[in-house]
């Protein structure tokens, strides 16, 4: 099945409405979920009875190999890639382009406007956006395996974990990992994070090891190759638990901790159905939070859509208000995080279906089963 095509069809469709004779399109993402080409300096030219890319010579062959048999306009190299967009959208004889605007410079939009003084150019920023949020069969099959890859990834960073392992050590690790096991790459830098400085949502790794902490935070997610998956574990380790038999403050408080966030992202997950706003599937996981006493310790939306990029449409955030629909896939990624402690995050990716909520994700979010 040509899924571009259908996407393009679905992208015409839903242009219906707009009075614009051509759809400039110059995010290569964008490019790349309408035609299949994964290069970038191209722009997509889409009009109601045809398209056009633009390119340059660097991508001939790539392109008639991703995207066979797609009209392409390869431009001089003398000219720039606007200078070519608007040299052929005068041929074309159309009255009004929209463009892309958080995909296209003030420079670029002036020099075009220059170039093409009798056109209409009309922005927007959510024409291809909106679609990219609910995928179509090959590209869920295309993130179940982003997430198989993302998982055999885990298992071979915790069998291979060693206490002198430092959190810079240990991201190297995963991007190396997420090669081997098959992916084209990580799909964000990882993050590994011991102790309190699982406290920072987004810690940087430094040189502390594995084994000056109870707790190690692990965010990672891979590319494979273009879907991506995105994943949040915590490892306990096992050594630093008790202290002659008796549970440490902290055990206790990762114990009480981990099964609030666990509670509120399984919260999220059964308030998922279509038709639901994105900003009610937050709201079910920040009660839990709040109603356990940690409300001001949950700073970040719920979660976000991934797909061609990590963090994309549709979002899980309080005033995100988007009716959720079947094939829509975004992570659940509940967190307490404690100044001066730790933090906690259980994040798992979760696909909407017909009558609910599907979690993608298998990893165990059992704390037993996390302990090193
Ligand atoms: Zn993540
Ligand atoms: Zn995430």
């Amino acid at each position: 099945m040509d899924y571009p095509a259908l996407r393009r069809e679905r992208l015409i469709r839903q242009l219906a409405g707009e009075d614009i004779d051509v759809l400039m399109v110059s995010n290569p993402v964008n490019v790349t979920y309408l035609t299949g080409f994964t290069g970038d300096s191209t722009v997509l030219l889409l009009r109601r009875d045809g398209l056009l890319l633009v390119s340059d010579s660097r991508y001939a062959g790539q392109l008639a190999e991703e995207c066979p048999g797609l009209p392409v306009h390869i431009r001089s190299t003398s000219q720039k890639l606007p200078e070519a967009v608007a040299e052929v959208l005068k041929g074309f004889g159309i009255r009004s382009v929209g463009f892309e605007s958080n995909a296209v410079t003030v420079a670029e939009l002036e020099l075009l406007r220059q170039l093409a003084p009798s056109l209409d150019w009309k922005g927007g920023t959510e024409r291809v956006e909106r679609l990219r949020m609910v995928k179509d069969a090959s590209e869920l099959v295309q993130i179940r395996t982003a997430i198989d890859v993302a998982e055999r990834v885990f298992t071979a960073f915790r069998s291979l974990l060693r206490p002198e392992d430092t959190e810079k050590d240990l991201c190297a690790a995963i991007e190396h990992y997420a090669r081997r096991a098959g992916g084209s790459g990580t799909a964000f830098p990882p993050i590994v994070a011991v102790g309190e400085r699982a406290a920072l949502p987004h810690a940087p790794p430094t040189s502390r090891t594995v084994a000056s902490g109870e707790l190690l935070l692990v965010d990672w997610g891979v590319s494979a190759p273009l879907y991506k998956s995105d994943l949040t574990r915590i490892l306990v380790n096992r050594k630093n638990l008790t202290f002659s038999g008796t549970t440490s403050a902290t055990t206790a408080k990762l114990h009480e901790v981990y099964s609030v966030v666990l509670q509120a992202q399984e919260a999220a997950l059964r308030a998922i159905r279509p038709g639901v706003s994105t900003c009610a599937i937050d709201a079910a996981a920040r009660a839990v939070i709040a109603e356990a006493g940690y409300g001001e310790y949950f700073g970040h939306g719920l979660g976000h859509g991934i797909g061609l990029q990590i963090h994309e449409a549709p979002w899980l955030r309080p005033n995100a208000d988007v009716p959720l629909e079947p094939g829509m896939v975004f992570t659940l990624e509940p967190g307490i995080y404690l100044p001066g402690w730790g933090g906690v995050r259980i994040e798992d990716d979760v696909l909407v279906t017909p009558d609910g909520g599907e979690r993608l994700t298998h990893l165990s979010r059992d704390l037993e089963a996390m302990k090193l």
